[in-house]
Order: C-alpha cells, then structure tokens, then sequence
C-alpha cells in the first residue's frame, strides 16, 4: 500500500493564528474577501 497524504491546505484562524491541524477552522466572506476563524473565535465573531 502506497502512502497516500492528502494534500488539504492548512488554514490559519485571522483571531488567534491556531491552525486547522488543533481546532477547525472555517471559511466564511465579508465583504467580498475570504475570511478564516477557528470555532473557538467563531463566538465571538458572532457576538462583535
Ligand atoms: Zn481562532
């Protein structure tokens, strides 16, 4: 069996800088440019 990684771009929460690889991280688009948070500052996004 061939060692098969995937190749999945590893994205970086805007908020605090964690990465995909601890916690996951979303993609979302405010006004028009691509944004990244993490769940944990996904709240607080929320709440302004
Ligand atoms: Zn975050």
């Amino acid at each position: 069996m061939a060692d098969v990684k995937k190749e999945v771009p590893e994205l970086e929460c805007e908020n605090c800088g964690t990465t995909s690889e601890l916690t996951p991280v979303m993609t979302y688009v405010h006004q028009g440019e691509e944004k990244h948070v993490c769940t944990r500052c996904l709240p607080m996004l929320i709440h302004g």
